[in-house]
C-alpha cells in the first residue's frame, strides 16, 4: 500500500513524486514508458520553470548534461524585432531548452533518488474504486498478467489523453478547440541562429538551440488548413521559413538530423482535477496550445501545488478533500493569464496597427522589452504592459 501512486513520470509526475518522496511519503511513480525516452514536445523552459528546477537542486545537473543557458531571445513580429529577456524569477535570469530525453530522465532519476519507487514499462488501464473513493490503479506490464497497486491517493499526471481522467469521469471546462497544427525537427550546424520567435499572419516559427548542438525549428499553421500541410510537409515547412528574411538560407547551411514530427491534437481545456482519492497534474488537468511554450513550466507549478496539498492531507494537517480543492483553485488562478495569452497567440492573427505601434515604441526601451518578455513567459500579468500602450 502506497501513500500516493503517480501515473505518468515526466514534467508533472516525476516532479510530484520527487517532492512527495522528499517529504517522506511512500510513492509509486508509474509510466508505460522507460527512461530516457522522447515525447512529442519542444523545449522552451521559461525562467519560472527553470526557477522550479533551481529550487529543487536540478538546474546545475541539467546544465552539466549540456543544456546551455539562453540569455537573449529575438521576438520578431515582421516590421519590428525586439531582443531581450524577461526579469529574473526566483533568482534565475536565464531560460533553457532541454531535450525531453535529458530533462525527463533527470526528473525521474531525482524522484527515484528521493525514494519514489519507479514502476516503468507499466500501462495503467483504470482506477480501482471502493465506496466511491479511488483506492488504486490496475494495469499491466508487457506480457504479464494484470496487477493492482493500492494507495491513499492516485494522481493522473498522464498527459492530455489521461487514463485517470477518463476513469474518474473528470469533466472539461473553459474548453476551446485546437487552433494550430505544428511540425518540428532538428538541425545541426545552426548554433548561430540563437533563440527566436517569428510571428507572421497564419504562421508562427520558433527556433530553439537544444542539447547536442542541435537546433529545433518549429512551425505552426492554423488548425483548419493543417490537413493540406500534412500532404507536403517539407515544402510547406520551407515555405514558412521563407517568410523570415535570411532564414531559409541560414537553415540551408545546416543539416537536418531527424525526421519531421508534428500534431494538430492540441485542444485547449481545463479538467476537474480533484475528487475522492484522486487528482490530476500537468497536461492531464490543463492542456493548451504549445505556441507560448508554457506547458512544462505549468506542469512544474501544478506538481508543486499538488505536493503541498497532498502532503497536508496525508499528515492530517487538514482534511484532504479541502486541500485538493484548494489545489485546483490555485492552479486555475496561476495559469489564467498564460491561458488567455496562449489562446490569443495561437490565433496566428495579423499584427494590429495598435500593437505594431506599441512594439515600435518599445524597441528602444529596454525596460519595456523586459516586461514584454516577462508577459510572454507568463511571469508577469498582461496588465503590466497596459500603461505602456499594449
Ligand atoms: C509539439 C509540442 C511542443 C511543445 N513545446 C513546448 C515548449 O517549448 N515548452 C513547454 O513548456 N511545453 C511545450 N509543450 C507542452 C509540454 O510538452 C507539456 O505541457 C508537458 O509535457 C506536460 O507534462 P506532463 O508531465 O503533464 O505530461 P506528459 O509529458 O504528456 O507525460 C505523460 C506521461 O504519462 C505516461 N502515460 C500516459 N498514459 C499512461 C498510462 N495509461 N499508463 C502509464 N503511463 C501513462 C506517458 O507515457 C508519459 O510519459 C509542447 C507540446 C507539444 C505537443
Amino acid at each position: 500500500m502506497y501513500d500516493v501512486i503517480v501515473v505518468g513520470a515526466r514534467c508533472a509526475g516525476a516532479s510530484l513524486a520527487m517532492l512527495l518522496a522528499r517529504a517522506g511519503h511512500r510513492v509509486a511513480l508509474v509510466d508505460r514508458a522507460s527512461f530516457p525516452s522522447d515525447t512529442m514536445s519542444t523545449h522552451f523552459l521559461w525562467q519560472r520553470g527553470a526557477a522550479r528546477l533551481q529550487a529543487w537542486g536540478l538546474l546545475d545537473p541539467l546544465q552539466e548534461r549540456g543544456c546551455v543557458p539562453i540569455r537573449t531571445i529575438t521576438f520578431d513580429v515582421g516590421p519590428v524585432r525586439l531582443c531581450g529577456i524577461g526579469p529574473p524569477v526566483g533568482g534565475v535570469s536565464d531560460t533553457y531548452c532541454p531535450r525531453r530525453t535529458v530533462l525527463d530522465a533527470l526528473l525521474v532519476k531525482a524522484a527515484a533518488e528521493s525514494g519514489a519507487e519507479l514502476v516503468d514499462g507499466f500501462v495503467v488501464d483504470g482506477v480501482v474504486w471502493s465506496e466511491g473513493c479511488v483506492v488504486g490503479v490496475e494495469g499491466h506490464s508487457r506480457g504479464s498478467a494484470g496487477t493492482t497497486l493500492r494507495a491513499r491517493v492516485v494522481v493522473g499526471a498522464d498527459g492530455l489523453h489521461s487514463t485517470v481522467a477518463r476513469a474518474t469521469g473528470a469533466r472539461s471546462y473553459q474548453e476551446h478547440p485546437a487552433l494550430t497544427g505544428v511540425i518540428y525537427s532538428y538541425w545541426s550546424g545552426l548554433s548561430g541562429l540563437g533563440a527566436s520567435f517569428h510571428a507572421r499572419p497564419d504562421r508562427l516559427i520558433l527556433i530553439w538551440p537544444t542539447n547536442d548542438d542541435l537546433t529545433c525549428i518549429y512551425v505552426a499553421w492554423p488548425h483548419k488548413g493543417f490537413r493540406q500541410v500534412r500532404k507536403n510537409v517539407e515544402a510547406e515547412f520551407h515555405a514558412a521559413l521563407d517568410l523570415v528574411p535570411g532564414l531559409s538560407e541560414a537553415v540551408a547551411s545546416g543539416q537536418r538530423e531527424q525526421r519531421f514530427v508534428g500534431t494538430d491534437d492540441l485542444p485547449n481545456l481545463y479538467r476537474t482535477s480533484v475528487g475522492p482519492g484522486w487528482a490530476l497534474a500537468g497536461d492531464a488537468g490543463h492542456h493548451k496550445d504549445p505556441s507560448t511554450g508554457m506547458g512544462m513550466s505549468d506542469a512544474f507549478a501544478s506538481a508543486e501545488l499538488l505536493a503541498e496539498a497532498i502532503g497536508e492531507g496525508l499528515v492530517g494537517q487538514r482534511p484532504i478533500d479541502g486541500a485538493l480543492s484548494d489545489y485546483q483553485n490555485k492552479r486555475d488562478a496561476l495559469t489564467a493569464n498564460g491561458y488567455a495569452l496562449t489562446l490569443s497567440t495561437a490565433q496566428l492573427a495579423p499584427l494590429t496597427p495598435r500593437l505594431e505601434a506599441f512594439y515600435r515604441a518599445a524597441a528602444d526601451q529596454p525596460e519595456v522589452i523586459r516586461r514584454i518578455f516577462g508577459v510572454i513567459g507568463g511571469s508577469l500579468p498582461i496588465g503590466e504592459l497596459l500603461e505602456d500602450g499594449a
